[in-house]
């Protein structure tokens, strides 16, 4: 009996091919025909796994054979090659592949068209924004999450407590009690909107989840110029809009002037809004400052609001028993949203949301019917704990490259790479404060350095052009990829270190060519 002999009631599911005749009054195969269909269709049943186990062996040998060897090469490579139009083509004009073009012939195009022509964070002399850079321990591990290929929104299953494992741990670090709650995340925006999600529910005073802002006061929450874009989207999804942003202003140091701040949630109080949350930021993306934590939960304890950190790279300092003082006060946050896939340098993508009060996180997302229903054996006993803390049901095993690589060389060893990059940071300002075509022109708060070319005589204007050809230069060129970033109107070139990979020599090089570059290019200043 095979799968594939269905009664007669189902037999209208599939639409009759243009193979099939003899059709009755009613469009239905007769049972005479069906009976030859459903035959032919049984001898080759389909599947994905390999026809032939034995050379799919090698195939995928010869794939983490080589795999291995890009990564052991990186240094020797391009820091980024843009794809050629060609490949561009042939990747675009390709019409739907109906029919098989087998797996060693679509494994040689990957080769080709795809490997080579990467963004470039892989490269020890990568910089751009704020972007890790992974490595073999974690990526080995992501391939044998995605072997297993376990679902996770809990279950019965050691997957789930690798988890809540990996969770606990950043917890204990990052000093929040017991009572805390977690969720691996794809990325800083998602972890960060979801805590924002959680301190609507706690704090809006009335049944956001009920009653949606139909009708609602204006809930306010409190962020400086500095916060990552996610927030602003994040306001505008959640139907708050972007009005009830209020943009604290900077100090001449990046961070949020909290006097300022206190004032602002007074006014807004006054004038009959909620204020709901303040957003501080631990490693803002634009100088890495990171906002005074303590100061601002002071100001949340006093007025009733919920402290969310974005510390998406910056948190993870809390690791470093040399840098912690640098986010004093985050251990006192409603939740905080950082990164694995930055500052831990763990494959994309991976991130961490963790909420003080475990039974507020639960109550925003799950439906009571979820939670309560209790089994206690099977596969589901235990519910599914990680799809109510967050709007994704199907979540893949992120946990598993954290948890192996955390333990294969221990949080210590991560700690180092965070201190030798702020050191590294420091050693580059120096580098460039030495030279006089160059200016450094942000306070170098934690790993992240701007600065841009300068020279006698040359306007504004002139400046910034100069300095946007040398970061298309650096890049196009693949010397290397800083990104830019723009501060009181100076274009202004942006490295900011969360590469494992990278050395002192590639940084030397980076202040180097990117003189070069600007003497290159000041021939050439567009005519006015
Ligand atoms: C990168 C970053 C984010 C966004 O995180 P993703 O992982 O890119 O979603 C948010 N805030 C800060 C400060 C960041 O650096």
């Amino acid at each position: 009996m095979s799968y594939l002999s269905f009664s007669s009631v189902q037999r209208h599911i599939f639409n009759p091919g243009p193979q099939t005749t003899g059709r009755t009054a009613r469009g239905c195969a007769t049972p005479e025909q069906n009976v030859g269909m459903v035959d032919e269709r049984a001898v080759t049943e389909l599947t994905l796994d390999p026809a032939d186990w034995e050379s799919f062996r090698a195939l995928a040998h010869r794939m983490v054979d080589d795999a291995l060897d890009e990564i052991r090469t990186v240094r020797d490579k391009p820091a980024y090659l843009a794809p050629p139009t060609e490949i561009k083509r042939r990747i675009l004009d390709e019409a739907v592949p109906l029919e098989p073009q087998g797996e060693e012939a679509v494994y040689e195009q990957f080769l080709e068209d795809v490997l080579p022509y990467r963004n470039g964070n892989i490269s020890p002399r990568f910089y751009g924004w704020v972007m890790g850079n992974g490595f073999p321990m974690g990526f080995m591990a992501d391939m044998l999450a995605s072997m297993m290929n376990p679902h996770l929104a809990g279950l019965n299953q050691s997957p789930r407590f690798v988890e809540e494992k990996v969770i606990d741990w950043f917890r204990e670090l990052m000093g929040f009690p017991e009572t805390t709650s977690g969720l691996l995340l794809s990325g800083g925006s998602m972890a960060n909107l979801t805590g924002l999600a959680v301190a609507r529910y706690v704090k809006a005073g009335f049944d956001v989840k009920a009653d949606g802002l139909w009708q609602s006061k204006l809930l306010t929450v409190y962020a400086s110029p500095e916060t990552h874009s996610w927030a602003k989207k994040t306001m505008h999804l959640f139907g708050m809009g972007e009005r009830a942003l209020r943009l604290v202003p900077c100090n001449s140091d990046f961070t949020m002037d909290v006097d300022a701040l206190r004032r602002l949630v007074r006014e807004d109080k006054a004038a009959g809004h909620k204020p709901i949350a303040v957003l501080g930021t631990a490693g803002t993306v634009n100088t890495g400052a990171t906002d005074d934590l303590d100061a601002i939960a002071d100001v949340c304890a006093e007025e009733d609001l919920w402290l969310h950190v974005d510390g998406a790279f910056g948190a993870l300092v809390a690791i470093s028993p040399k840098l912690k003082h640098i986010v004093k006060g985050m251990d006192r946050a409603d939740s905080v949203g950082f990164d694995l896939h930055k500052w831990m340098y763990l494959p994309f993508e991976c991130a961490c949301l963790l909420v003080r009060d475990g039974e507020a996180h639960r109550d925003t997302f799950s439906n009571s019917a979820t939670y309560l229903q209790i089994f206690d054996r099977g596969v589901v006993a235990g519910g599914i704990p990680f799809a109510d803390r967050g709007i994704e049901l199907t979540r893949g095993f992120k946990a598993l490259k954290a948890w192996m690589s955390l333990k294969a060389y221990g949080f210590n060893r991560f700690a180092g790479l965070i201190e030798q990059n702020v050191a590294q940071a420091l050693a580059l300002s120096e580098m460039v404060t030495r030279e006089p075509l160059l200016e450094l022109t942000a306070p170098v708060a934690l790993n992240i350095v701007c600065f841009r070319f300068v020279a006698p005589g040359l306007s504004l204007e002139d400046l910034n052009w100069l300095n946007q050809e040398i970061l298309y230069m650096l890049q196009e060129r693949g010397i290397a990829v800083p990104s830019s970033t723009v501060l009181d109107g100076r274009f202004c070139l942006r490295a900011a270190l969360v590469n494992h990979r990278t050395r002192h020599e590639d940084l030397e090089n980076l202040v180097k060519s990117s003189i070069e570059l600007g003497k290159e290019r000041m021939n050439s200043l567009p005519a006015k």
